[in-house]
């Protein structure tokens, strides 16, 4: 009989394993103890539970896990994995760091919530890979328990879903991964991020099953036109409908909606874009990330020039919309926004 993995159960079925296996209910919390917070891979190592229980355990279960076909290091201290499922498939995830000597340092693992995307953005290598399958709550979790063990003794601080995959087109499943990654593993709701291509029934469905995280928006265009040129999901669901949505959003305290916004030099990058994009952001707590197009072969887009960036960005800092540059991490590794497509599957 195949093993069962304990990291596939959510809380009811771990009781339910546990209960099944004749043990007290409160080895489901010890056994989710030594998986998340401790994170263990192999039930002989869980200590607490007597050897000849954790035997008998192991004839019944495993803790499954990630394998790590290739870790990437940056010259800039990015490190990018390709981690292998099961079905053979392959996902990356990307750490990025602060400066670890920084006061407030962060440590943030950008994961993946889909094998591929269907979105097909036409400035993403993700998109190009078009969509293979989602991923299940563990395999996201598990992006984080994986990197968290290499990266030993250092902690994962912040989580962005910003890797491959749209999250809301794979909500059921994300949201699972959300409450465990809160309840066994202890990070903190306000310490993560969703970021979405706009799909406004997912936008609408968060606030109930995943309250609390962070939204980020993938803009990237201040018309309808140039929007759906660059990501056809707009002709479904349109600027005008996803602000409205995004005014409706409720945003507990002093939080704010960020917007992401990928320069294209020469598609969306002038000065009436960023006059456009003040008007649409009126009446939205908000932050802006302007991301100047990371460059890759094929993609028929070119990086805008360091000027056009600065420029964009003071109109809307003078007309009082935060907005930040991201410098692109990783590059030399193809670890930046945009660049993750699991080549060597
Ligand atoms: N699918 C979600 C999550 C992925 S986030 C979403 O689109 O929001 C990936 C981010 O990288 C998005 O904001 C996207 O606009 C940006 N991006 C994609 N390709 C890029 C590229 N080549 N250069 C810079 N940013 C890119
Ligand atoms: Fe999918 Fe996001 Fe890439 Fe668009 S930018 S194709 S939504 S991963």
């Amino acid at each position: 009989m195949a093993l069962i993995d304990l990291k596939s159960l959510d809380k009811p079925s771990m009781e339910e394993f546990v209960k099944n296996e004749g043990l007290p209910a409160y080895r489901a919390r010890q056994l989710i103890h030594w998986i998340y917070e401790k994170n263990v891979t192999d039930i002989g190592d869980i200590t607490e539970i007597s050897k000849p229980m954790r035997e008998k355990l192991a004839g019944k279960a495993r803790i499954g896990a990630l394998t790590v076909k290739k870790r990437l290091v940056s010259e800039d201290g990015t490190e990018k994995y390709l981690l292998g499922l099961e079905d053979g498939n392959s996902i990356e995830s990307v750490l990025i760091g602060t400066d670890a000597d920084a006061p407030d340092s962060c440590l943030t693992l950008c994961v993946s919530s889909q094998v591929g995307c269907a979105i097909g953005c036409r400035f993403c290598l993700t998109g190009k890979m078009g969509f293979i399958r989602n991923l299940r709550p563990h395999e996201i979790v598990e992006q984080v328990l994986c990197a968290q063990r290499l990266i030993r003794p250092r902690k994962i601080t912040n989580i962005v879903f910003m890797g491959m995959g749209e999250p809301l087109n794979n909500l059921e499943n994300v949201s699972e991964a959300l409450r465990r990654l809160t309840e066994f593993v202890g990070l903190s709701r306000r310490r993560i991020t969703l970021s979405t291509s706009g799909i406004i029934p997912g936008i609408l469905e968060l606030p109930r099953v995943a309250p609390l995280v962070n939204l980020a928006i993938s803009l990237n265009a201040a018309t309808d036109e140039v929007r759906s040129m660059i990501m056809p999901v707009n002709r479904k669901y349109g600027l005008a409908p996803l602000l409205q949505a995004l005014r409706r959003f409720p945003l507990p305290g002093r939080s704010r909606i960020t917007f992401e916004y990928v320069l294209l030099g020469g598609v969306n990058d002038t000065d009436e874009d960023a006059a456009r994009l003040v008007r649409l952001l009126r009446g939205i707590p908000s932050k802006v990330n302007l991301i100047p197009f990371n460059e890759h072969e094929g993609a028929g887009f070119r990086a805008p020039s360091a000027d056009r960036v600065l420029a964009f960005q003071k109109i809307l800092t003078g007309a009082r919309v935060t907005a930040f540059i991201r410098k692109s991490k990783g590059a030399d590794i193809l670890a930046a926004c945009g660049q993750l497509r699991a080549e060597y599957t």
